[in-house]
């Protein structure tokens, strides 16, 4: 059975395959590849993948091995309604992702930091006082600040021509963080204030030792 990520159910599905494709095997492509184009089998959102033939099975079917996604875009988009500036960054960061074009995701991923901080502290000027913002307002925690910085320095290789490389794991994971850190931002810490409003869980200042606590 072929699968394939669907964002719109946001998950894993069958893709019902539509039809097959094969191409190359020549001398300018040797690599004998496979389109499958079809439709999920959930929503029936249209998609279209990219397998290598590794040869054939007893049956004298052609064996496939998944290469890459296409369409749509292959990595989970967090569904948040985020701030406009922040969005067109972030939408163009997963493009490049689901493109695979990992050096432009690296770039628009330190984009898509800059677009948040600026929402907290819109005088900061560089990426590194945004970061910074966030940290003392305590909209980020020490640790996904210190993401933060990660995101900063490998967006800073990506964006200049220099002899510094970007693996392609690393703008991958880069990806990921970003995720992880929009999702803190713009939904948990939503979903949690909107929480504590209808019913604290803790006192907002602690209580008072009982006057005995002493002895
Ligand atoms: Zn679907």
């Amino acid at each position: 059975m072929t699968t394939f990520y669907c964002p719109e159910c946001n998950a894993r599905v069958q893709l019902v395959i539509e039809k097959t494709y094969s191409f190359g095997g020549n001398e300018s492509t040797p690599e004998c590849a496979q389109a499958r184009f079809g439709h999920c089998a959930l929503c029936q959102q249209p998609a279209l993948l990219r397998f290598i033939e590794t040869g054939v099975d007893a049956n004298g079917f052609p064996t496939a091995e998944f290469d890459i996604q296409l369409f749509p875009a292959a990595l989970a988009r967090i569904n948040a309604a985020l701030p406009e500036r922040v969005e067109e960054s972030y939408i163009e960061a997963m493009k490049c992702a689901g493109a695979q074009a990992w050096l432009a995701a690296a770039v628009m991923v330190r984009r898509t930091l800059e677009a948040i901080g600026q929402e907290f502290d819109p005088k900061a000027r560089r990426l590194f006082d945004g970061l910074a913002k966030m940290k003392e307002q305590g909209v980020i925690s020490e640790e996904l600040w210190r993401w933060g910085e990660a995101l900063r320095f490998l967006g800073n290789t990506g964006a200049h021509p220099s002899g510094d490389k970007i693996q392609d794991a690393d703008a991958k994971d880069a990806v990921e963080f970003l995720n992880a850190i929009i999702q803190n931002i713009y939904v948990l810490r939503p979903k949690f204030q909107a929480m504590q409003a209808r019913r604290p869980l803790s006192p907002r200042t602690p209580e008072k030792p009982p006057a005995d606590a002493d002895h």
